[in-house]
């Protein structure tokens, strides 16, 4: 390698090096995990006038275009918010195992504004990973956002459903597929004693198949009341 050849090649990696790896435009002082201030800015709450069950915008006087089974849903953002939309690049990473990306989220989730029906639940579960994922010991996000926001709430994660084997990944699926996701593929852990109050936990809502399974699966083992928090909602 010439020397010439080797001063441009450190040059490129060196400016490349200060690229946002969403937009690839230049990093700022916002810039966090490598991401730029504009892309963070893609955290993007939902519209105001959304429905207080499915968190969607639709007429009020007609009933949730999606089945719902709780008493409250909401998400803190919308999934597709930001150019490029924020949370399809971000959950893939995290998942991966993308540490930064996953800290600077947390830490966005500590300081987010939550809906008032948080506060006032006994206890926060999450929606459960596969038994695959459990067992090949997988980083489970739903999991460390329900801890994280029980740590906020002062109030006890458990983690009370299980996902069937051979379940699946709803994210492998297409939407025909997840809304077909059969009952008995979550189940409780043990029965509930107190008839809690419950908030459910998930990172990603889309057809909400996987949280209606959750909250009956919750009601029928003596949840007095379900109520649903998403990271994102994909509208
Ligand atoms: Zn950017
Ligand atoms: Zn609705």
């Amino acid at each position: 390698m010439t020397l010439p050849f080797l001063v441009k090649t450190l040059a490129i990696r060196a400016r490349s090096g200060l690229r946002c790896r969403g937009c690839l435009g230049l990093l700022d002082d916002a810039s966090e995990a490598g991401l730029c201030g504009q892309c963070w800015g893609g955290l993007q709450p939902l519209p105001e006038l959304r429905c207080p069950h499915c968190a969607l915008e639709h007429d009020p006087e007609q009933p949730c275009p999606e089945p719902v089974a709780w008493a409250h849903g909401d998400a803190l953002w919308d999934y597709h918010g930001g150019r490029p939309p924020l949370g399809p690049l971000l959950l893939p990473g995290i998942k991966s195992g993308e540490g930064g990306w996953r800290k600077a989220l947390i830490r966005r989730v500590v300081e987010a504004p939550l809906p008032g029906f948080c506060c006032s639940v006994d206890l926060v579960t999450s929606a459960p990973a596969t038994g695959l994922r459990r067992l090949l010991g997988g980083f489970d996000l739903a999991e460390e956002l329900a801890r994280t926001l029980a740590r906020r709430m002062d109030r006890p994660w458990q983690p009370l459903l299980r996902k069937a084997w051979g379940s699946g990944r709803q994210g492998a699926r297409n939407e025909t597929e997840r809304r077909r996701l059969p009952r008995k593929a979550i189940t409780l852990a043990s029965l509930l004693d107190s008839q809690p109050v419950v908030l459910l936990v998930d990172d990603v809502w889309t057809t909400g198949t996987t949280l209606l399974r959750c909250a009956q699966a919750l009601k029928a083992g003596g949840a007095r009341e379900v109520r649903v928090l998403s990271l994102f909602r994909a509208l």
